[in-house]
């Protein structure tokens, strides 16, 4: 059993775990940079402490600050979040080592599925779908030529460590192949500290659906149905819905039997996202993410079921209360609130002159602002995620439209605009949607 939780992380997720700690009961301890005192995490939580500087480095990925935070206020458990140490096994390895319970997944889990050659080679053993593409890192420009060869172009170069869409490189022929390959193993090596790539078939515009899954440490795993995440910008998500427009329910079992599969293959315990790309009636295993994503609420919304809380439920080693895989009910979609400008897409940091947050039926939203905040330069610019939910796509779209127009926040640029213009494409209406879809919308302004 678990009683008090240090939380590895800020922003709106920080809020998200504490809202679930205090519904379980657990008390709570929330780390901060020296810029991020005034921050929500640090009020709401029962106890914080500062672990460093701003720089990210220095702070939320400093394993020794975060190990004696914890130890020095006697938490028992540590959750990551996303982003920053969620998926770094050493760091897992060294929280179950001081013997604290890591609310995640088995570090070998987190392994596993991040070196994702190796995610390949393991999901394909267990029957999973994968693309074509080479099954070990490729150590040369010819050893990508021979075998971009015999998949054929168009190619895509990824980061075996990748992650955040880093180190990955589109080859249309052979010419471009042999330029970007060099790029993409710096870039991978600079962003990873490991410069491997692997090379797979390009689809040029697929779907991206990905399956939930829960598993606990009984050994039950449960897919709860897809998201679909099509909207993306630089291949990072926008906005994100519960269920496809695209997945019926044959497909939805096959899809969730693979999910489960690929989990079951690696041990996986917690809550996890098996990442497939679709095309043309067939998926294709893409990535495992093994961690809690920013996108999970739309999952909450359309089952009934909250993640974070069966998180702690299994890292206390208790079963997770969801026997089989829930009824959807309705339709929800998530849209990410930057700070940033809506045409340019650069940062917009700064204070928070002026907030009015929507609400009503159908309506949450996850943030960390506040009248008065400043948003600090050093982290994303994710300043709040609206949630819609309704009965149908049809109700969440008009919910959404008035959610987002009545959404205020003054004093920086942020991306409500941009979706507003997105609801009113007829593509999204109709559901007609794919990852290029962005790339359309923004080359025929
Ligand atoms: P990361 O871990 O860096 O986010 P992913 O492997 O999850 O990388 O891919 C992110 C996005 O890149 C996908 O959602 C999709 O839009 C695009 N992508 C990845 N692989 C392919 C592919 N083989 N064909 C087309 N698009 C791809």
């Amino acid at each position: 059993m678990i009683s008090k939780v240090l939380i590895a992380n800020r922003g709106e997720i920080a809020l998200r775990i504490i809202a679930a700690c205090r519904e379980a009961g657990l008390a709570t301890v929330s780390i901060h940079s020296e810029v991020d005192r005034d921050s929500l995490h640090v009020r709401l939580a029962d106890e914080s402490v500062c672990i460093g500087p701003a720089a990210a480095n220095a702070s939320y990925l400093n394993i020794t600050a975060v190990i004696a935070a914890a130890e020095i206020t006697g938490a028992d458990a540590i959750h990551p979040g996303y982003g920053f140490m969620a998926e770094n096994a050493h760091f897992a390895e060294i929280v179950q080592e001081c013997g604290m319970t890591w609310i995640g997944p088995p570090p070998d889990a987190i392994r596993a599925m991040g070196d994702k050659a190796n995610a390949r080679r393991t999901v394909t053993a267990r029957g999973v779908p994968v693309l074509p593409g080479s099954t070990e890192p490729l150590t040369s420009r010819e050893d990508a030529a021979a075998v971009a060869e015999t998949i054929g172009y168009p190619v895509i170069l990824k980061a075996t460590a990748g992650g955040g869409g880093k180190g990955m490189r589109v080859a249309r022929d052979s010419r471009e192949l042999k330029q970007v390959f060099d790029t993409a193993r710096h870039e991978a090596e600079k962003a990873f500290g490991n410069g491997d790539v692997y090379l797979e078939k390009y689809l040029t515009a697929p779907r991206h659906i990905e399956i939930q899954v829960l598993a606990d440490s009984q050994g039950k795993v449960v897919a709860l149905g897809e998201r679909e995440c099509s909207i993306q910008r630089r291949h990072q998500k926008l906005i994100e819905e519960a269920p496809s427009p695209a997945v019926d329910a044959e497909l939805r079992q096959k899809m969730c039997d693979a999910a489960a599969e690929a989990a079951a293959a690696v041990g996986y315990v917690s809550a996890g996202t098996v990442e497939f790309l679709y095309d043309d009636g067939q998926f294709y295993f893409m990535e495992m993410n093994t961690r809690i994503q920013v996108e999970h609420p739309v999952t909450e919304a359309v089952t009934g079921v909250d993640l974070v809380l069966e998180q702690l439920r299994i890292a206390g080693g208790q079963p997770m209360s969801v026997r089989r895989r829930p009824r959807l009910n309705g339709h929800a979609i998530e849209f990410r609130i930057n700070a940033e400008d809506p045409v340019t897409f650069a940062p917009s940091p700064g204070e928070i002159t002026e907030l009015a947050l929507p609400g009503g039926p159908g309506v949450r939203v996850d943030t960390h602002i506040y009248r008065g905040y400043t948003i600090p330069p050093n982290y994303d610019s994710l300043v709040a995620k609206l949630i819609v939910h309704g009965a149908s796509r049809r109700e969440a779209i008009r919910r959404a439209k008035r959610a987002l127009g009545m959404f205020v926040i003054g004093g920086v640029r942020t991306s409500i605009p941009l979706h507003l213009r997105i609801l009113e494409e007829p593509d999204f209406v109709e559901g007609r949607l794919s990852t290029g879809f962005m790339e359309r919308f923004a080359t025929r302004e």
